[in-house]
């Protein structure tokens, strides 16, 4: 069996890994237009902070080579023939295949407004953009982050570790709309504001404007006319999956590449994992991108062992699942927390806050700041979709175990 894999991260290694497994003949073929090896893409705003590539490697150089996997790296793949079974890559090259799967993630939403195309205007999805923002932050004497999404904080706090002062725009009322509530996301502001960080509510930029160099950032234009000075503007403003290759090919597509419970997509022997697809949150019921390393992983894995032959459904994911820390505050937000629901509510002396979502006696949300170690229970419960009981009560007193959830 001949299999092609586009996309060297989370999805495309879990699936060529799980896949040599269980085909130990198997012809695996990785085509990659990062020119790297492998590296978590979670962690490159540690490469904006200053660190350097060793430290956020996600498999060793060696790992193709000795599971006997085609690595081929720097090479776009441009289309999906499903007719002849080809994708065309690289400078008119191609490769056939028996099973493809196509693990090509998502890329930044831009914001399309004037000065965008700046130099010191970017977003942060790879290692080179990393790269690029690091050298940048060694230079400037101002950051402007423009979002308050993990990714926008994460770089926000490693721009402030680079000792630049950094002001962060946030469109909505609070930070972290996607993760927390108002009171949490306030403790995560007071947090980032102790470090150093400033942020600008209900406003985004309309426009970039240049400084004495015409060809680089000096200041970031907001909707209510005011000019901030920046030498460096990150855009962090959500991702878009990249479905392109299965919809050009004519495969179906809606927020995200649409694939079946086997990760099969609408194309014959084509198949899908990762960021570029859409899922079916277990607990909500709604149909979502899925933008989580860990999904990717898991649905790379469910892909390999389908691609085998050997059927195995994914079941529906828990998509809204985050940890995050910024200073000596960690927070962890797992699930739904949606009008209708019962909340409890627990908070300690302003650093612990625990906040649980409960709908017909089964837990489908929580909110941890401060105090997470019990983030891993919660989550399980959350999934085993267990009646809580005589559990509610124990919950906000910090009780709950695993002992006690035998
Ligand atoms: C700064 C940052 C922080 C994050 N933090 C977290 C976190 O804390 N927790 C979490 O769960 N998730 C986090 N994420 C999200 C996580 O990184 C993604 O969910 C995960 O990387 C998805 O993996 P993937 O394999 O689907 O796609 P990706 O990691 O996006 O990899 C896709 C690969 O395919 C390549 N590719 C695309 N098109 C083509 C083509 N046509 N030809 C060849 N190659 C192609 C891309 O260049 C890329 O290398 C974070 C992301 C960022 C950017």
């Amino acid at each position: 069996m001949k299999v092609v894999i586009v996309g060297n991260s989370a999805a495309g290694i879990a699936a060529a890994e799980n896949l040599r497994s269980l085909e130990p003949l198997a012809e695996i073929t990785v085509l990659s237009q990062e020119n790297h090896p492998s590296y978590s893409r979670c962690l490159i705003a540690e490469i904006v902070a200053g660190a350097v590539f060793d430290s956020i490697r996600y498999r060793p150089d060696s790992f193709f080579e000795e599971r006997n996997i085609n690595l081929i790296r720097g090479v776009r793949v441009h289309s999906v023939n499903h007719a002849s079974s080809t994708v065309s890559f690289g400078e008119e090259k191609e490769a056939s295949y028996d099973k493809l799967l196509v693990a090509t993630g998502s890329r930044p939403v831009r914001l399309g407004v004037a000065g965008e195309e700046l130099d010191g205007v970017f977003v942060l999805r790879s290692y080179d953009q990393a790269e690029l923002i690091s050298r940048c932050a060694a230079a400037a004497n101002d950051a402007v982050v423009i979002g308050g999404g993990l990714v926008g904080l994460k770089a926000a706090y490693a721009l402030r570790r680079r000792g630049l002062p950094v002001t962060v725009l946030v469109k909505s009322s609070h930070l972290l709309t996607r993760q927390l509530d108002a009171l949490s996301a306030a403790m995560v502001e007071k947090e980032l504001r102790e470090a150093g960080i400033s942020f600008i509510y209900g406003q985004n930029p309309v426009g970039f404007k240049c400084g004495a160099d015409p060809k680089a950032l000096g200041f970031v234009v907001l909707e209510d006319g005011r000019e901030i000075p920046a030498g460096l503007a990150l855009v962090a403003k959500g991702v878009s999956p990249n479905a392109e290759l299965v919809r050009e090919a004519g495969g179906e597509i809606s927020s995200g590449i649409k694939v079946n419970a086997f990760m099969e997509t609408s194309l014959p022997n084509v198949y899908a994992a990762g960021d570029c697809i859409e899922v079916t949150d277990c607990v909500t019921g709604r149909q979502t991108p899925s933008a989580l390393w860990t999904l990717a992983v898991e649905q790379g894995r469910y892909a390999a062992i389908n691609m085998a032959g050997r059927q195995k459904a994914y079941p529906d994911p828990l998509t809204r699942l985050n940890a995050a820390q910024f200073g000596r505050l960690p927070f962890v937000s797992v699930g739904a927390m949606e009008e209708g629901e019962e909340f409890l509510t627990w908070q300690k002396e302003g650093r612990v806050y625990q906040k649980l979502a409960i709908r017909e006696d089964r837990l489908v949300g929580f909110i941890m700041v401060g105090l997470i170690e019990q983030a891993g229970v919660f989550t399980s419960l959350i999934k085993s979709k267990r009646p809580l009981g005589n559990l509610r009560g124990d919950f906000l007193q910090g009780k709950v175990s695993a002992a006690n959830l035998i």
